[in-house]
């Protein structure tokens, strides 16, 4: 059992990511009974979820004659236009129902404030404005994070150099997620990821060392 200063962090394992859904990510409902494993070896789990209002920014939806996956400028910088996707209390932004992580003590909810996307759990994508999480990991005497969901590239990856620039150690958990690959994203995050620190390990070899 991994110890108190170990947090498995389980990114956005919602329906809206889910093969079908609004932004569905390939594969990515493999993961959840990985998680699953995963989940019953950490004391410690933290979930998130995307939780956007129905106006939110990143939809394409909301930006007259723009389609989904092209990029546009914000006041804050470059971003994907998605997809409506994750909208809060509907169906497609609730946590798949086979997650089985009963103990999980917090979750998360990114991505709410109307004109500000957040992909990952830290910082949201103006890059000033805390979600409180990495306050809330050092307060409880967290220094290692460990990382799975969805997707790889854009909230499991933005999420992990977030952790590593507030202090954690960091690892990224390969086989318990699934990525987009928009454009070589997922090249791109691992590149960045290591060059940030960041580790990667598979579930098997992290359960047998805990
Ligand atoms: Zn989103």
């Amino acid at each position: 059992m991994k110890g108190a200063d170990e947090v498995l962090l389980v990114v956005d394992v919602q329906y809206d990511f889910m093969p079908g859904g609004a932004l569905g990510v390939a594969r990515g409902d493999e993961i959840v009974p990985v998680i699953n494993r995963l989940a019953r070896g950490f004391s410690h789990v933290v979930l998130t979820q995307d939780w956007h209002p129905r106006g939110h920014i990143s939809f394409a939806a909301n930006h007259p004659g723009r389609t989904p996956f092209e990029m546009t400028t914000l006041a804050y910088g470059e971003q994907v236009l998605w997809p409506t996707h994750c909208v809060q209390d509907t169906e497609g932004a609730a946590l798949h129902r086979d997650l089985d992580v009963p103990h999980a003590r917090l979750v998360i909810r990114k991505g709410h404030h109307a004109n500000v996307d957040s992909y990952s759990a830290f910082i949201e994508a103006d890059r000033k404005t805390s979600t409180g999480l990495a306050g809330y990991l050092r307060d409880v005497g967290v220094s290692r994070v460990y990382l799975c969901g969805l997707a790889t590239d854009y909230c499991v990856a933005w999420s992990a150099l977030d952790a590593r620039n507030a202090g954690f150690e960091v690892t990224v958990i390969e086989d318990a997620c699934r990525a987009i690959d928009l454009d070589g994203s997922l090249a791109k995050a691992w590149e960045d990821m290591a060059a940030a620190g960041v580790g990667r390990i598979g579930s098997d070899a992290l359960l047998q060392a805990s």
